[in-house]
């Protein structure tokens, strides 16, 4: 295993777990569209699945890995298209396969204005990626087995536990497997940015985003699978947990002290950007996009902690 911990595109982990031996392969054909395909004797699933316009793509690399064994499921940690748009293209090549998500992914993406966003999103991701033209599956997004937090999915070889982790959206969950001390983690609790760190995506609250990783540190934890990056092990799980915890709290901090002292928002960008856009982030995520996500978590920030006065 390489210690950026990243599996790059039809890349293969092979695990020997405490109950179960299983591979994980990374089926995602661009770099941004990961999805995460795990193996068993008795259980296939695959978790997220990446934008509409490389989706065949990941249909074929599905195949690949599977031959003639069927998916059993796709599991979706949360309600953004570049983690669930795949799954019509994937439904359609294998109709038994049965899609799990909570309630709220399953309420957005039968909605129309949702869709319409999903659509126009995944058209920039062809754009951005120089892709192929696609045919548009958007109104095929199905979830059949809604989850909430604390249900147990039982998926054969793995049995996993659905824990909410809000902050990256209020949808956000992982999957946790008490058995295997696997967990499924979501970009809330953070996605691999370099020098052994992770960096939290929060969106959508600060404390929640914190509570969150709280919830996960509290988990005894021998293998995570980190959203966009692959899987970590051992002693390295928690530290990296730890590491987006820290940063989190530390970039809170400056960008909150900095527009108090009256800073623009070119410069808290600037400051975020220092923080969060290294080099290794650099190589994977254009900056665009980068900028994107990181003016939503300072109008989060300052929206949440400009005026509290124990901040
Ligand atoms: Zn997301």
């Amino acid at each position: 295993m390489n210690m950026d911990t990243r599996l790059d595109c039809m890349e293969t982990m092979e695990v020997k777990g405490k109950n179960v031996d299983y591979k994980v392969t990374n089926v995602g054909p661009v770099i941004g569209g990961e999805g995460f395909l795990f193996v068993s004797e008795n259980t296939t699933f695959l978790l997220d699945n990446g934008f509409a316009f490389c989706a065949e793509q990941m249909v074929e690399n599905i195949r690949k890995v599977l031959g003639d064994r069927k998916l059993d499921y796709i599991l979706l940690t949360h309600s953004h298209y570049d983690h669930l748009s795949g799954t019509p293209y994937i439904t359609r090549a294998y109709p038994d396969v049965k899609v799990v998500a909570n309630d709220h992914t399953a309420n957005v993406i039968v909605r129309d204005g949702a869709k319409k966003v999903m659509r126009r999103m995944n058209e920039a991701a062809r754009e951005t990626y120089d892709g192929n033209e696609y045919e548009d599956l958007t109104d095929m997004l199905r979830v059949d087995i809604v989850v909430k937090d604390d249900d147990v999915v039982d998926l054969g070889d793995f049995r996993f536990k659905v824990c909410g982790f809000p902050g990256h959206t209020k949808c956000s969950i992982g999957f946790y497997s008490e058995e295997e001390r696997l967990l499924l983690s979501c970009e809330t609790l953070g996605v691999y940015i370099g020098d052994d760190k992770l960096a939290s995506q929060y969106l959508v609250g600060y404390q929640m985003s914190i509570d969150s990783i709280d919830r996960a540190l509290a988990l005894d934890i021998d293998r995570m699978l980190i959203p966009h990056t692959g899987l970590a092990e051992g002693e390295r799980c928690k530290s990296l947990l730890r590491s987006s915890k820290d940063l989190a709290i530390e970039g809170a901090k400056e960008i909150v002290y900095g527009h108090r002292e009256g800073r623009s928002d070119e410069e808290l960008l600037a400051i975020l950007k220092e923080k969060y856009y290294t080099s290794y982030v650099r190589s994977l995520q254009p900056e665009a996009a980068f900028d994107l996500n990181a003016g939503y978590m300072i109008s989060m920030l300052v929206n949440e902690l400009a005026d509290d006065p124990n901040f």
